[in-house]
């Protein structure tokens, strides 16, 4: 029998990457993925600590897995992420007596490194290091490969802004640019094994290359990584407004396998909230950067975040966020209750004084503006053709995403159309989704 593992994630898609990367090197130590951790041999928490609630969570499945760690002792937990961080896990060594093992966020190496010392197996380990030396990109687990149509490929490690509310920083580390070869034999090796799309993955990710004198930019590496052969999408997220550049836009718009799609957050749309939380620029640079990218790319879609109740925030501060966002209209806004952080300079400068209520109320004043926002956006592109990547099937339906990252289904039993690129009339929209057809009788295929 094969041992198993289970891995339980939660957060950004830096950490759905980094799990993925676990489960790779865990395969290739013989683990096989089992969906339950109830029965797993190694049990890895891949945790989050952006907000509050994502804390309470992991520290509840940690409570969660006590019994059976006790019931057996040779079950390993392992606890990675920003619970843990760059510093590592010694004060929660002392509170969850039950963690074998403490895994900074994108390194999977603790746990390798635990499983071979435990089995002493030194065929094992020369069979590792040998794999190592040869640099094998990334494996990905059985259960996805030739199944995964898009995938998140990290390309700058940690953080080195300081957003007053973020505990980020502290918890990846410093800025740290991979490798443009590294990054491409990964995307390769991606793309060999199903892999159409990928996210290029950053906290800043218009930042990369900035750690690396005369290091290559992203419109650098969105060059090379459009040149890959079998490759038909590529995203990056998240972008801040300080360093989308024109070159940048420039590469997005010349660049045909990079998708107009653009995630920019603005985090407030007042300006004394916006100084407080040390974002270092006004609204009105926003907007006008807003314009440009449209100008340049008048199809592209984009997604803000906004935090909600940050210390100070009044009614009239946080109207400012609601008219700016009813005047700019953008296609996606991720809202948050601010939830003060340990570390953090706005946890230490102010007190936590708006109300959860009113945090809740404003949450969602911003969730129905943003609803018909997207519907009066998305009620436009009834009837036109777009061309869909699909990803999956569920439950009869195939589901596949625009260039522009919305959703959208379909029907169809006469083909197997998963990882392949179509092109959809629209014939009905929603909010959230979008709904289409394949045109005529014979399906037309793009490639
Ligand atoms: N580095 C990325 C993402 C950071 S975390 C960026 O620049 O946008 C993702 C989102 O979580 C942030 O954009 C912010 O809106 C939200 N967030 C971060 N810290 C928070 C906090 N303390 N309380 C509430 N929301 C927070």
């Amino acid at each position: 029998m094969p041992k198993t593992y289970f891995i339980w994630t939660i957060g950004c898609q830096m950490n759905s990457s980094d799990s993925q990367r676990v489960a790779s090197e865990l395969e290739r130590l013989g683990y096989r993925y089992i969906k339950h951790y109830a029965e797993a041999d190694v049990v890895v928490l891949n945790t989050c600590v952006v907000r509050q609630s994502a804390e309470d969570k992991a520290t509840g499945f940690l409570w969660t897995l006590k019994p059976y760690k006790e019931n057996r002792p040779d079950k390993v937990i392992a606890l990675m992420g920003c619970l843990v961080g760059v510093k590592g896990g010694t004060k929660l060594a002392k509170a969850f007596p039950h963690i074998d093992v403490f895994m900074p966020p994108s390194d999977p190496a603790p746990l390798i490194d635990f499983l071979l010392a435990r089995q002493g197996e030194q065929a094992d380990l020369a069979f590792r290091y040998q794999l190592q030396d040869e640099e094998l990109p990334l494996l990905l687990p059985a259960h996805e490969r030739d199944r995964l149509v898009a995938a998140h490929v990290p390309v700058v490690y940690g953080c080195n802004h300081v957003c007053a509310y973020c505990i980020i920083p502290s918890r990846r580390g410093r800025e740290r640019s991979r490798p443009v070869g590294e990054i491409v034999a990964e995307i390769r090796s991606l793309v060999a094994q199903g892999v159409r799309e990928v996210t290029l993955l950053g906290q800043i990710v218009d930042r990369y290359g900035y750690d690396v004198a005369d290091g290559p930019r992203l419109p650098d590496l969105l060059r090379v990584v459009n040149a890959i052969d079998g490759l038909a999408r590529v995203r990056f997220l998240t972008s801040h407004p300080n360093y989308m550049t024109s070159e940048l836009l420039d590469a997005l718009a010349e660049l045909p396998k990079v998708c107009e799609h653009i995630e920019i957050p603005n985090q407030s749309g007042d300006e004394v909230i916006l100084q407080r939380m040390k974002r270092s620029y006004d609204m009105a640079t926003y907007c006008r950067l807003i314009e440009d990218i449209r100008a340049r790319l008048p199809k592209v879609s984009i997604a803000t975040d906004i935090i909600v109740g940050f210390p100070g925030e009044t009614e009239a501060q946080f109207q400012h966020s609601l008219d700016y966002l009813a005047q700019l209209k953008l296609d996606v806004c991720h809202v948050a209750m601010y939830s003060p952080r340990d570390g953090t300079v706005s946890a230490k400068l102010w007190p936590d004084d708006v109300p959860a209520s009113e945090k809740k109320r404003r949450l969602d004043a911003v969730n129905q503006l943003q609803e018909q926002i997207v519907k009066e956006i998305n009620a436009r592109l009834l009837g036109q053709t777009m061309e869909v990547l699909v990803e999956q099937k569920q439950r009869n339906r195939w589901q596949g995403r625009t260039r522009t990252n919305k959703l959208v289904f379909f029907e169809d039993d006469t083909y197997d159309w998963r990882g392949k690129l179509v092109n959809l009339e629209i014939t009905w929209t929603g909010p959230w989704s979008l709904r289409g057809t394949l045109p005529g009788k014979t399906p037309l295929v793009v490639e």
